[in-house]
């Protein structure tokens, strides 16, 4: 037990993850692609943090932009006041994002990114009289943060299932939410346009004019890696158009490189109307979230309703100067060290090293894209303990860190990686897989 004994208060408001009361494993340092623990050991990073740190960790440049504008300017009111470089980091943020993306609204988190997104698209379909445009639709195993919006919205029951009524326009009644698309590679690929058919049939049963927005993650990061069959995303794209529902893709995982490209959207060839995005956006070092918007919304809801003239929307820390200076760092380190064509580079050494797990014990299925991977585990039935829990355990002890989910184990390392730590990873991974029962 590493944990210190001055910490005991601290510990239990900290984190409500039973296991790590238990057994707590705490980092103390970061490096570029490792961790160090409390007991001195090396641990290879194979998920960036929380799919964040895109540019590996304590990256000397962003971490001198912190202290610089920590020194410089601290704090600027972000009503009536700005200070030049939040304006200079949406102009980059802008610049980076496919064509249709002209302004950005700051958050300071994911999950407020996607709430902001959320009223974003109410406020539109008002503004534009079209006030009956109320219902929000999301999909089975979608994740979009812990706030209302987002578990109303999302799709997994357990985080919204003690907190009654959700989000008015949102419920989980039959043809009222997507279905999740399929969990496997296997089979998938063909499936695309029947899954997002699913939309037509809400549509009908409701009407287009009670419907605001369809919100998805691209590429489902949190819930297992569920990659988009073929035809899916342009269905969806077909489909709300074809009504004038608006469709934000929820880009806090995929956007900044894990794809290879700024945002899925552009891997994908697939435009939303508004995109979400965080973790990268700061290398995860200073929370900071964005939502991406095109002119013709972002016009809509800065309209606000006529009696609104101050305080419409904002956060007191919307783009704050630190976190501001840290995204502008962030943006020029992966443009300085081209780490998007990297990954997209990477992307196939990646996937054979992945791939070449398909054989080891309870391995069911792989997937992958850009730098991002999962490999399910055939669930053992009744069992208290996820073998992929097992898995990751086993996988720390031997100093890699991955990420569990359910039967999943899943991976987004930053995008620094080397071959050399790739192959380790999943050499790691193979004896992990060997070993656990
Ligand atoms: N949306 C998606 C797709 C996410 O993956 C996450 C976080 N994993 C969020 C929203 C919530 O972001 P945050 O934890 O920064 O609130």
């Amino acid at each position: 037990d590493t944990r210190p004994n001055d910490l005991s208060a601290f510990w239990m408001p900290f984190t409500s993850n039973r296991q790590f009361k238990k057994n707590p494993r705490m980092f103390v340092s970061a490096d570029r692609m490792h961790y160090t623990t409390a007991d001195g050991r090396q641990v290879l990073d194979g998920t960036a943090g929380l799919w964040c740190c895109n540019a590996g960790h304590n990256r000397p440049k962003i971490v001198e932009a912190i202290q610089k504008q920590a020194a410089e300017l601290d704090y600027a009111p972000a009503f009536q006041m700005g200070h030049p470089k939040a304006f200079e980091l949406a102009t980059k943020l802008v610049e980076m994002a496919p064509e249709p993306f002209t302004h950005a609204f700051y958050t300071n988190s994911g999950s407020e990114a996607v709430e902001t997104a959320l009223k974003i698209a109410l406020a539109y379909h008002r503004v534009r009289g079209e006030g009956t445009r109320t219902r929000l639709i999301g999909r089975e195993r979608g994740y979009h943060g812990v706030n209302f919006g987002g578990i109303s919205v999302g799709g997994i029951v357990n985080n919204r299932k003690f907190f009654g009524s959700l989000l008015t326009g949102v419920d989980h009644l039959p043809h009222t939410h997507l279905p999740a698309v399929n969990s496997f590679t296997k089979g998938q690929p063909e499936h695309g346009v029947e899954l997002a058919d699913e939309l037509e049939r809400i549509v009908a049963l409701h009407g287009a004019e009670t419907i605001a927005a369809v919100i998805v993650e691209p590429m489902a990061g949190s819930t297992g890696v569920l990659m988009p069959p073929k035809g899916y995303l342009e269905r969806l794209r077909a489909i709300t158009e074809k009504h004038g529902i608006l469709l934000i893709f929820d880009e806090v995982i995929t956007g900044f490189g894990r794809l290879g490209s700024s945002f899925a959207a552009e891997h994908f060839g697939v435009m939303p109307d508004m995109i979400t995005c965080a973790k990268g956006l700061t290398n995860g070092v200073i929370p900071m979230g964005a939502v991406l918007a095109t002119s013709d919304i972002h016009d809509a809801f800065m309209q606000g309703p006529e009696e609104a003239i101050e305080l419409f929307h904002g956060y007191t820390y919307s783009g704050n100067p630190i976190a501001a200076a840290a995204g502008l760092a962030t943006l020029e380190t992966y443009r300085e060290e081209g780490l998007f064509e990297r990954a997209a580079g990477l992307a196939s050494y990646w996937g054979d090293g992945l791939h070449s797990l398909r054989d080891c014990p309870h391995v069911i299925d792989i997937r992958n894209m850009g730098l991002i991977g999962a490999i399910e585990l055939e669930p053992i039935a009744g069992a208290p303990t996820k073998r992929a829990f097992s898995a990751f355990l086993k996988a720390y002890e031997k100093g890699i860190l991955v990420r569990t989910t359910g039967d999943i184990i899943a991976m987004s390392p930053p995008l620094i990686i080397e071959k050399e730590h790739i192959d380790t990873l999943f050499g790691t991974l193979r004896e992990v897989l060997n070993e656990i029962q």
